[in-house]
């Protein structure tokens, strides 16, 4: 039997709420459309997030962060996304929660270090032997996802490379998907697939593994060595924390090629300082020589309110490196105490590192909003919607939660499916608002019920 590690999906799940969003939606005079790239409402905050990304492009940001404050559900994460997107298509967003720091085994320093090395990338650039091929097959597969999400998820998409020794097909997994989306690779367009590597392989325009793939025997196989077509500069996209997790046990040389080279090999060891200094060593020579270029990306904060002053300390000095990503922390909270001391603070976050800070308000939406954000997620998400059902979902949405609302959509779907429908009704949303209940709708039955409960 093999035993496999369970990996943390968490983190691509919280990217995943956020697909539909692809970017501000700013004319060029920086004002914001009511519902573009993905966005509805919230103009005001989408314009001074514009003006954030200028002064981020203009090299004007550094030792500041953004901070967005606003109820739960009115988009914060959202909107950093967004901000990434505007930052261009291969920048790094990563996500995290402030609790995510307290941890038994790790500290909390290590937590946010290592996510701000996550959301570092390097763009090295080389020349490799490569297939030259047109994609003439692009086919997301559709499959149950059992750990709900999406209730559908894709799992492969086949291209099928047009090469000098005719078609080759090539499978590439899920998150390649996702990077292919991002560039919008079509069928028709001209990729390069590097060859001579062995099993694992690399797609240009995309930082794609693929490995030929049988598709009658429906296996994987490795690409034939030596069958080169040309040879062509090849970008490819990592992050410092890749870098780190790489060579965390060093094995062969230490020129750029070797870090990377690493990858793609799993190994558990532990990341020390002396591992990092050394690969920034090595990084700093290769973007000296211009072989490597750095793409700071953003690293958001949600629930900043979480961290203590050991972090925001850290925070504040982090802030001032020259290798510093985008920071963007969010709260929902007004006034309260600092994580672990009696200190009271605007949102939990000590002066000195809100003076740093560039605020940004959320406010909550409208009905209609809200309506217009659940039938932009429902389009997404491949739910038919009938006519009933955005009035009621809506409804819901604004006595509960966007985010409860949103969340809803695929029980809702999977009720009106078992009731052999083939569009999402009224009547399965409030069948489906029934059974999972929302925070509000729990505490009243709490205070309803509560003898009934242990306290
Ligand atoms: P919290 O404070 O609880 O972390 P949040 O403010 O980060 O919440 P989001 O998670 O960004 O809220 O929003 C909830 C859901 O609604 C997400 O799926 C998000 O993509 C979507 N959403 C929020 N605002 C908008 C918007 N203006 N346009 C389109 N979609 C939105």
């Amino acid at each position: 039997m093999k035993i496999e590690e369970v990996q943390s999906t968490s983190r691509m799940q919280r990217i995943a709420a956020h697909t539909h969003v692809k970017g501000l939606g700013l004319n060029a005079q920086g004002v914001a459309a009511q519902s573009a790239a993905g966005l509805v409402g919230q103009e005001a905050a989408r314009e001074a997030a514009g003006i954030a990304v200028e002064l981020i492009r203009s090299k004007k940001m550094a030792g500041r962060a953004l901070l967005l404050t606003g109820a739960p559900g009115t988009g914060k994460t959202a909107l950093s996304l967004a901000v990434s997107h505007e930052l261009g298509s291969r920048v790094p967003f990563c996500p995290m929660v402030g609790s995510e720091v307290y941890s038994s085994e790790v500290k909390k320093t290590e937590v946010l270090m290592e996510n701000f090395r996550r959301a570092i990338g390097l763009r090295i650039k080389e020349m490799k032997e490569v297939y030259e091929g047109e994609v003439t097959e692009l086919t997301p597969e559709e499959a149950e996802n059992p750990l709900g999400g999406y209730g559908k998820t894709i799992t492969h998409v086949v291209v099928g490379l047009k090469t000098t020794k005719g078609t080759k097909h090539l499978k590439l997994d899920p998150s390649i998907y996702e990077s292919l989306q991002r560039e919008k690779v079509n069928v028709g367009d001209v990729i390069y697939v590097e060859a001579n590597s062995g099993a694992v392989k690399r797609v240009g325009r995309s930082d794609a593994y693929a490995t030929e793939f049988d598709l009658e025997a429906e296996e994987y196989v490795p690409l034939p060595k030596g069958d080169v077509h040309k040879k062509k500069e090849i970008v490819q996209d990592v992050t410092l924390n890749d870098l780190d997790v790489a060579n965390a046990r060093p094995q062969g040389g230490q020129d750029i090629m070797s870090l990377m080279n690493q990858m793609g090999k799993p190994k558990k060891t532990e990341i020390t300082e002396k591992l990092r200094q050394e690969i920034n060593r090595v990084v700093s020579k290769y973007l000296e020589q211009g072989i490597a270029e750095l793409v700071p990306g953003v690293l958001f904060i949600d629930e900043v309110h979480m961290l203590d002053l050991e972090c925001f300390a850290y925070l504040n000095r982090a802030l001032e490196s020259n290798l510093a990503p985008i920071v963007v922390l969010a709260t929902n909270r007004g006034m309260c105490e600092i994580h672990g001391t009696d200190f009271r603070s605007p949102h939990g976050i000590p002066v000195d590192l809100l003076d740093r800070c560039m605020i940004i308000r959320t406010q909550p939406y409208s009905l209609e909003e809200v309506a217009q954000i659940l039938a932009i997620r429902a389009q997404v998400e491949g739910i038919s919607l009938g006519d009933d059902a955005l009035p009621a979902l809506a409804e819901i949405g604004g006595r509960t939660s966007l985010r409860y609302t949103c969340q809803l959509l695929t029980p809702a779907s999977i009720l009106s499916l078992v009731n052999g429908r083939e569009k999402l009704t009224a009547e399965d949303v409030r069948e489906a608002s029934q059974i999972f209940l929302d925070a509000k709708a729990s505490a009243a039955l709490l205070l309803e019920n509560g003898d009934r409960y242990i306290t």
